[in-house]
């Protein structure tokens, strides 16, 4: 099982630096190529309008949606939930449009450019989770379909999940935070074989599947 890294900018290599952290395989993926064979898909922090040009240069939106409607998991930090979001506030396209939430870019301003804080993701258990921001973009308005996972102490939604997309406005891979990398890898197991879930680990549906 591996999960890839979209690698055309941004910070990939602190995600896939976490992934093997956790003894998990990570594919950095600039080309569609990259992505054969992976079992889920990280978006790192960056510069949104960078990897939209980016991702289109390279082919890549195409293989994105359909790895999206597999239902492998898709993570999206900061710049990734951008890239995730169904609408950006102010005009802006789109770009995968794969999660139901309008986000605002930059949305702490100046006085607020970088900092870290720490929230409750119960989903996640007791411990905190330690964000780092960095000119974050925050969670305005969520579909039905969106459970929200993390918000600020002021009531800004910053962590959330649709499925099997999950995105966060900040970055655990800047803080040493592996539990949302955990849980992408433990939904990657699932989606490659459904009997994960349920602890039947030699159903016959696995050897079909990872035949492919
Ligand atoms: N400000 C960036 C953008 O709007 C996101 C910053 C980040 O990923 N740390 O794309």
């Amino acid at each position: 099982m591996k999960i890839g890294v979209l690698a055309v900018q941004g910070d990939f290599l602190e995600h896939v630096r976490t992934y093997r952290a956790i003894g998990v395989e990570a594919v950095e993926v600039r080309l569609p190529e990259d992505l054969e064979g992976v079992s889920g898909l990280t978006l790192p922090g960056g510069e949104s309008t960078t990897m939209r040009r980016l991702i289109d240069r390279w082919g890549l939106r195409q293989p994105i949606l359909d790895l999206a409607a597999s239902g492998a998991p898709i993570f999206g930090t900061c710049a990734g939930m951008i890239l995730l979001a169904r609408e950006i506030v102010g005009g802006e396209a789109p770009i995968l449009a794969l999660l139901d939430v309008a986000v605002r870019r930059n949305a702490f301003g100046r006085q607020l450019d970088s900092f870290e804080g720490d929230l409750t993701v119960s989903m996640l258990g007791d411990g905190p989770v330690h964000g780092v921001f960095i000119r974050a973009p925050v969670i305005e308005r969520v579909g039905p379909g969106v459970d929200i996972l993390g918000r600020l102490g002021d009531g800004r939604i910053v962590a959330v999940r649709e499925r099997n997309i999950i995105a966060t406005a900040f970055h655990p891979e800047l803080a040493g935070e592996t539990r949302f990398h955990r849980l992408v890898a433990t939904m990657a197991a699932e989606h490659d074989d459904p009997a994960e879930g349920s602890g039947r680990r030699h159903h016959p549906v696995r050897r079909e599947r990872t035949a492919r």
